[in-house]
């Protein structure tokens, strides 16, 4: 008699905290992981199998090919000409078109507008400080350089002709992207996973940043049913327009009526943590399904919940938070060092009242 073994050895390329909690979701699965990262001590060196070399190492990337059946990436900032060099065709389901994507802001937006057909707010690329002359100060903007920027480095938000000569200054080291500020009453993001040919959403998430890093995710988003419904559908129509394989963030803002989307994370979330305690099946569990083109189960919220981010700053908060509230569910990522507004984990709370939870 044969038997057909459905334990597969997945490759994550980045083994932050991302990768750990996929790893983890893998794992219980019963499949193997490799992850590969500069550092032998991160986060899924604890769970995962490592190689440890720079992300854009071919040499490295290719060894991780040939031990694995599938390959998949926890960050954005992955060298997608370095991986089409190595993976075998179907290796990479999340393919590096949407790598691409998200890794220039410039190509991002022309994919949301024009080839998704999503709203976004209003933009132009900026190639010179040139091409910043003569705006209208009426409105107000945010300058956004094209690559390399993330909770808010890279950014210069305009308000009037006082802050000219930073954007000036940003917009002369490389191309930007213009946009308009948008007053948005709330900042929600939107998880979809995706197996390349159908989808599962998530539900709509709220959340608040402090100092441009996210602080706190509220599930469900304080909106009515009409947006979040609206949300969701954006979300697919993305997802749709990818042939989606794996977990996906939409961020968007909400002002008024009003839904335009923020970008997009091709992968799981900050903002999505609190579904591993919350929903039936974690961002990390559909992610795994998904890139192995797996069928995909319908998402349900079983509770609302609260997500707190723990940064280095917030170690002995949580731990006292935790302690005065023992049904909160406290992760921690195994990062060595607890720096200023470095992650060091998350405390997710199954409630109806976020108004109550804070560190
Ligand atoms: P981003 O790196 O694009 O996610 O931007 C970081 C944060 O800056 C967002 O979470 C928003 O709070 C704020 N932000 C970004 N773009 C805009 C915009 N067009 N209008 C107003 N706020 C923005």
């Amino acid at each position: 008699m044969t038997s057909t073994n459905p334990s597969k050895t997945i490759g994550i390329i980045g083994g932050g905290q991302l990768g750990q909690m996929m790893a983890i979701s893998a794992i219980y699965m019963g499949h193997k992981v490799i992850a590969l990262d500069p550092a032998a001590d991160c986060p899924a060196s604890r769970v995962a199998e490592m190689i440890e070399a720079p992300y854009d190492d071919v040499d490295a990337l290719s060894q991780l090919a040939e031990r694995c059946d599938v390959l998949t990436y926890e960050f954005e900032n992955v060298d997608a000409d370095g991986l089409d060099a190595v993976v075998s065709e179907g290796q990479l389901p999340q393919g590096t078109d949407l790598l691409r994507i998200s890794q220039n802001r410039i190509f991002e937006k022309d994919f949301l507008a024009n080839e998704a057909g999503v709203t976004v707010a209003p933009y132009r690329v900026i190639a010179s400080a040139q091409d910043l002359d003569g705006l209208d100060f009426s409105k107000k903007y945010v300058l956004k350089t094209a690559t390399g920027g993330y909770d808010g480095h890279g950014q210069v938000v305009i308000k009037g002709p006082e802050d000219l000569a930073e954007a000036k200054a940003l917009a002369e080291t490389t191309n930007c992207v213009l946009e308009e500020f948008v007053a948005f009453d709330l900042e929600i993001s939107v998880l979809i996973s995706g197996n390349g040919q159908e989808f599962t959403v998530f539900p709509v998430q709220e959340n608040q940043h402090r100092n441009n890093i996210l602080s706190k995710t509220i599930v469900p988003a304080r909106i009515s049913d009409a947006l979040a419904q609206k949300a969701q559908e954006m979300a697919q129509k993305i997802a749709q327009q990818l042939h989606l394989a794996g977990t996906l963030c939409v961020e968007l803002f909400v002002a008024g009526d009003e839904i335009l989307v923020n970008e997009i994370a091709p992968r799981p979330h900050n903002s999505g943590h609190y579904s591993i305690e919350a929903c039936n099946f974690s961002q990390f569990d559909t992610h795994i399904l998904g890139v192995l083109g797996a069928p995909l189960p319908e998402i349900e919220l079983l509770r609302p919940a609260v997500m707190l981010n723990v940064l280095g700053q917030d170690m002995a908060a949580a731990q006292a938070f935790c302690t005065q509230n023992p049904s909160a569910h406290l992760h921690l990522y195994g990062k060595l060092e607890a720096k200023d507004n470095r992650k060091m984990g998350h405390v997710t709370v199954l409630t109806d009242k976020p108004d109550s939870c804070n560190l």
